[in-house]
Formats: structure tokens, C-alpha cells, sequence
């Protein structure tokens, strides 16, 4: 085998990812130089996000390969006839996973014997490196390589906001109702965000409620709630109420608007789609 040496960073269309990318950029030219940066898209994103990645693609003066799923959603859909959920996220494991294996096998076939692979997990994060550790997505021969920038830098949330707003990148318009890139119709997200799809992209919305219907009546995206429950004006008003209510103790503290949203559980999220 050749000894051959090349840098992967996968942006998911999400702050840390791309704080990491201007990181590197910014303090590593030499890596900068080399890496490929690349997006594993679902096709089932949301505008913002192909909006923040061709803006990154200008701050970062390099392309982002956009790798597209081998299966899509609806056909992966028909197979397994019910909803994604996080008991079983196929879609994680068809749409992602199985697009970044089938890209590092490649990497491995063109001869390189060194892929080091950049992961946007920020240093108050200890607990999701454990976790991506755990997946054993390094090879036991050192083929493939994580390693976190952010992390290591001691890049913690607001270092985060810092890098963003004083590089002029600003942040994923998504951020303005969603906490997360990710699917559209992602089940991570919360009743709020389910509210902000249906206000901004109503179309969007009533796809996923379609999905939801043809799954049957024991599948809904929202563990407790169906869509169609979801957007009736009265129970809009309450989620909204809630979220209020919610809002004015955050600002008390002082946070970022798009830490509302965040309080679910990081851990369990996605490997690819939120960071
Ligand atoms: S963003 Fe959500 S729905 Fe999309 S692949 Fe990731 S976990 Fe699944």
C-alpha cells in the first residue's frame, strides 16, 4: 500500500462543524490545504442549510463535495414501510453512514493508508467524544483517525459564537426557529421546531405528516403526538405558550436564542447530521 495521507471533515450544515472548518483554516493552512470537506446530503435538507454551505464554500475559498445517499428516503421508505425513529434510525444508517463508509473504502482503494477525519465536537463536550469513541470508527490498523480540533483548541460553546460572528459567517437561518441541521422531518426535533416547519415550510410539513399517515396510526414523528394533531391552531398555541414561557428564563441567563431548543439529550443525536 502506498503511504499515502489525506483529511476528511464531514460539515453537517451546523455551527460546530463549520466553526471547525474556519478553524482550520484560520490555524491549520496546512491542513487546510489538503482536506476535503464534504457534506453527506439526505436530500431531504432544508434550504438554509445548501444556503450556509455554499456561504462556507466562499469564507473557506475550497468546494464542499456534496455526496448524495446510494437509497433515498422514499425508497428506503417503501422497504421498511414505518417511520425512522430513535430505536432504529435506518435512515442515519443508510443516508449517512453507509454514504461515509462507502467513501473511506474508496479512500482506502486509491491508496491511502492514513485518513484522519475531523469531528466538530467542542471541548464542553467531553461526553459525545466518548460516545463517537465508542462506535469504533477508528480501524485497529490506524487507517482512519478522529480527531477534534475544537476540543483540543478548548473551543467551548461560546468560542463557537465567537469564531462565527467574527469571521462574519453569521449562522444557519434554520437557527432562527431550529436548534439542529439535519432532515426536515428529523424526530430529534422538538414540538417547537416542528411548529417552526409548519410555519415555514408548510410544504415541508405536510410531507412529513404524509409519511406519518401512510406509516399507520402507531407511527408519528413526535414520541406522543401526531402531526395532525400537532398543527391544530389550539395545540399551536400551547406549544407556543410553552416555548414562551421557556424563552423568558433563558434570557434571564443570558443564552443564545439557539440554545432553546437544545436541552434534549446530545448524546443520542445524530453521528453525522448535528454538529
Ligand atoms: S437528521 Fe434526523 S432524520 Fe435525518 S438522518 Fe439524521 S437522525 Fe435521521
Amino acid at each position: 500500500m502506498e503511504n499515502k495521507e489525506c483529511h476528511i471533515l464531514s460539515l453537517s450544515g451546523g455551527k460546530d462543524s463549520t466553526a471547525l472548518a474556519l478553524l482550520i483554516k484560520e490555524k491549520y493552512p496546512e491542513i487546510h490545504e489538503q482536506i476535503e470537506y464534504v457534506f453527506f446530503d439526505t436530500e431531504c435538507e432544508l434550504e438554509e442549510t445548501y444556503d450556509y454551505l455554499n456561504k462556507l464554500e466562499v469564507f473557506l475559498e475550497k468546494p464542499i463535495k456534496r455526496m448524495k445517499p446510494y437509497k433515498s428516503f422514499d425508497y428506503l421508505y417503501s422497504m421498511y414501510k414505518f417511520l425512522p425513529s430513535i430505536r432504529f434510525r435506518w435512515c442515519t444508517m443508510h443516508m449517512k453512514t453507509e454514504t461515509f463508509r462507502k467513501y473511506m473504502n474508496n479512500k482506502i482503494k486509491e491508496g491511502y493508508s492514513k485518513i484522519n477525519l475531523y469531528i466538530g465536537i467542542r471541548a464542553d463536550e467531553p461526553e459525545r467524544i466518548e460516545n463517537y469513541q465508542s462506535k469504533n470508527l477508528e480501524t485497529e490498523d490506524g487507517t482512519l483517525k478522529t480527531r477534534y480540533l475544537l476540543a483540543e483548541e478548548g473551543f467551548c460553546q461560546k468560542d463557537v459564537y465567537n469564531l462565527l460572528d467574527s469571521t462574519g459567517i453569521g449562522y444557519p437561518k434554520y437557527y432562527d426557529w431550529r436548534s439542529r441541521s439535519g432532515c426536515y422531518f428529523c424526530f430529534f426535533q422538538r414540538k417547537m421546531e416542528w411548529v417552526g416547519l409548519l410555519e415555514r415550510h408548510p410544504e415541508l410539513f405536510e410531507k412529513a405528516l404524509q409519511y406519518e399517515k401512510n406509516a399507520g396510526k402507531n407511527f408519528t414523528w413526535c414520541q406522543d403526538m401526531s402531526l395532525e394533531e400537532l398543527k391544530k391552531p389550539e395545540t399551536v398555541a400551547k406549544i407556543k405558550q410553552r416555548h414562551q414561557e421557556k424563552l423568558s428564563k433563558v434570557k434571564e441567563t443570558d443564552k443564545k436564542l439557539i440554545d432553546i431548543f437544545s436541552d434534549c439529550d446530545s448524546d443520542n443525536s445524530c453521528l453525522f447530521c448535528h454538529t
